[in-house]
């Protein structure tokens, strides 16, 4: 596993002793499975410093200039792309940028970003050997002049794993999507209408694997209508891999020593989809096409729980305004009101585009609710149980991935608490307990909210949407999104739709701490999961009751029997801490979650003027913090650089019945 600097995470887990898996499956499974030794690793850049500046062993090429890298990247890539007076002009831009090495030319940006408080910008990389902050920070230190940019883009940045990464820079103003990995393999899976691009990446000579004439054309793909590139590189094949792509390439003096660099303009129409680029005045800026229709302004969510919360912030902060529609009186009433709650990611052994948007999401979940101040403890440890998951990590354990996504159970902790056992479960250290009340309000932070609104009635079309309460109140609104969690299907109903949701009822047990479960510091899954104690409780759970649909007041429970049944869930290890029996007395929660046959989210567009995302199941505080991001910038007509097959995977049209047109 690879470990490039300091580490990322440093969490120690309470290990419990489980005895090894010696299950029938879980051994035949590591036999049977062609997965076994797979490779969901990142190489660590080989570097030197040489006079200061950052020198690639592997490539035999420097990251940026000797003479002054930052002045080198203003007049290649800013200037080169007329980006201070794009800048100046518009209101949105997507800048994409093949080699995201030390993020040099993103904080020549960021440092630009200041002197225009009125864009937004969505910034794309791509790197296939990303640094870690500690090796970003040594050639930071040569630019004094961009130290709080570097500064703050170092704090933010995501873990070393593979796939894509969120990350959020200039007070919400600019968006960083990170693409750890090959771009020549990840380009062909994205749709986006980029306005410029910094082509960077070694020379030609030492670094083909970023020039070929395949990455070129999808460039030209992925460019808007008269969108630029910049280059320092003047080689033959690259100009004419560029003009093959559909670019209009002229020679500009170069930096320094260098006699010349790139430039160049795409002529054509606009692709299907694409969208940015409307001027701050409002109109179409610098030769772009408008988008077909002006995107939405002022958006009702209903349902202000983690989907609904997590959808405001990302639309607030691309500068829309989000309206949080409730019938509870507060956000954080219903699923999303739990005392505490697991964030823990759904990896296969194949990694495949839903593990490896799990994992995505858990980046970003983790890092959110780090920034909410919502964390009550970091790692979660997942007990090789139930069996079918005892198999998967068996699998998993023979495996190489990012040490930080997913590791063995650490066999110095065992022996701590006495075992000889060298492996009962799997533990992520991205996993997070969290305090579900403080994430939402978090998220929700700045966007209007109206409670106690029992939506009736849905009036949606092309012009926007006229929603009515029970009790006859009516709000307007240019679009809504449903996000009403166990709620889900009635909601679309109302908007002339319908989807087979399964709702589930979740009793979680408020157990009492004991002298030994107190030890417990992360949180624990087995089929069920467990929290570490807060406020003197833990969260064991849960209980997972099919119900026709979500009722509307609550119903009388059988507390007995939730107890018993989340008692039994646990492992006798775990049963142990307790002494074996279930204290008396604890208290209890219902909610209900929603889930489709696949138990994938699902997330678009649904209708004029009428969008969705559910179907979270019991993992909304993992996937929701992202999956409203995203969702958010599909309805601003924002890029949304995730893979195709995994925006595919979770699309609304996959289970929606009628509707849409
Ligand atoms: N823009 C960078 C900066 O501001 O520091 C400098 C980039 S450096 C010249 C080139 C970067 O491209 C390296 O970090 C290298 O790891 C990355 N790279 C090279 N080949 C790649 C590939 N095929 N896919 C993704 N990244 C690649």
């Amino acid at each position: 596993m690879a470990v490039c600097g300091a580490s990322e995470v440093t969490a120690q887990p309470f290990i419990l002793t489980m005895s090894l898996c010696v299950h029938e499956a879980c051994v035949s499974m590591t036999r049977a499975s062609p997965h076994l030794h797979a490779d969901y690793d990142l190489p660590c850049p080989q570097i030197e410093m040489q006079d200061g500046v950052p020198h690639a062993t592997l490539f035999g090429d420097s990251y940026y200039n000797a003479d002054d890298g930052l002045a080198e990247t203003r007049h290649v890539f800013l200037d080169g792309n007329d980006l201070p007076e794009r800048m100046a002009a518009a209101s949105h831009l997507t800048i994409a940028e093949t080699g995201f090495g030390t993020g040099l030319n993103l904080l020549a940006v960021m440092a630009e970003m200041k002197r225009h408080a009125h864009l937004q910008m969505d910034y794309v990389s791509f790197e296939a050997q990303p640094m870690d902050a500690s090796m970003m920070a040594a050639t930071h230190a040569a630019f004094p002049e961009i130290a709080a940019e570097a500064a703050a883009l170092r704090a933010a940045l995501p873990p070393r794993w593979p796939g894509y990464h969120l990350v959020v820079l200039c007070a919400g103003q600019l968006t960083l999507h990170l693409h750890y990995g090959d771009v020549g393999t990840i380009l062909p899976t994205l749709d986006m209408a980029v306005d410029s691009w910094f082509l960077d990446g070694f020379a030609p000579a030492r670094n083909p694997s970023i020039w070929t004439a395949d990455i070129l054309m999808e460039i030209g793909r992925l460019t808007a209508p008269n969108g630029s590139f910049a280059s320092f590189t003047v080689a033959g094949s690259v100009r004419r891999g560029l003009e093959a792509a559909g670019f209009a390439v002229e020679k500009a003096p170069g930096y320094g020593r260098k006699r010349h660099m790139i430039r160049g303009r795409k002529a054509g129409h606009a692709p299907e989809g694409s969208a940015s680029g409307k001027s701050a005045s409002g109109k179409s800026g610098l030769g772009k096409s408008a988008p077909e229709r002006a995107a939405p302004a002022r958006i009702a969510i209903i349902g202000a729980g983690i989907a609904g919360a997590a959808l405001a912030a990302g639309l607030l902060r691309r500068g829309a305004t989000p309206l949080l529609v409730d019938s509870a009186d507060a956000p954080a009433r219903a699923a999303s009101g739990n005392r505490a709650a697991l964030q823990s990611p759904r990896l296969t052994v194949d990694h495949n585009p839903m593990s490896r948007l799990s994992a995505a999401c858990l980046s970003w979940a983790a890092r959110a609710s780090d920034a909410a101040g919502a964390v009550l403890a970091s790692g979660v440890l997942a007990l090789d149980a139930p069996e079918r998951m005892a198999a998967r990590h068996a699998v998993f354990r023979q495996q190489n991935w990012p040490d930080s996504l997913l590791r063995a159970a650490d066999p110095a902790m065992l022996a701590k608490v006495g075992s000889s056992m060298t492996a009962t479960g799997i533990f992520y250290a991205y996993g997070r307990v969290i305090r579900p009340a403080v994430l939402v309000n978090a998220l929700a932070d700045g966007a209007e909210f109206t409670g106690g609104f029992d939506l009736a009635k849905i009036d949606a079309s092309g012009n926007g949407v006229r929603l009515l309460s029970s009790d006859g109140r009516e709000l307007q609104a240019d679009a809504v999104v449903l996000a009403g969690g166990a709620r889900l299907a009635s909601l679309l109903r109302l908007a002339g739709g319908d989807m087979p949701v399964e709702v589930t009822q979740g009793q979680v047990s408020h157990v009492p701490a004991t002298r030994s479960s107190v030890q417990l510091d992360c949180g624990v899954s087995y089929g069920g999961y467990m929290t570490p104690a807060y406020d003197g409780l833990h969260e064991v759970g849960a209980t997972f009751s099919r119900y026709p649909d979500a009722p509307e007041d609550d119903v009388a429970e059988d507390d007995a029997a939730a107890h018993a049944h989340n008692f039994a869930l646990l492992p006798d290890e775990l049963k142990r801490i307790f002494n074996g029996v279930m204290p008396t007395g604890p208290g209890l929660r219902t909610s209900y979650r929603a889930s489709l046959a696949d138990r994938r989210p699902v997330m678009g567009r649904v209708g004029d003027n009428v969008w969705m995302l559910g179907g979270l199941g019991a993992r909304g505080f993992t996937l929701a913090p992202l999956l409203g991001e995203m969702l958010a910038a599909e309805i601003l007509q924002r890029p949304v650089p995730l893979a195709r097959d995994q925006r595919a995977g979770i699309a609304a049209s996959r289970y929606l019945q009628v509707a849409a047109g």
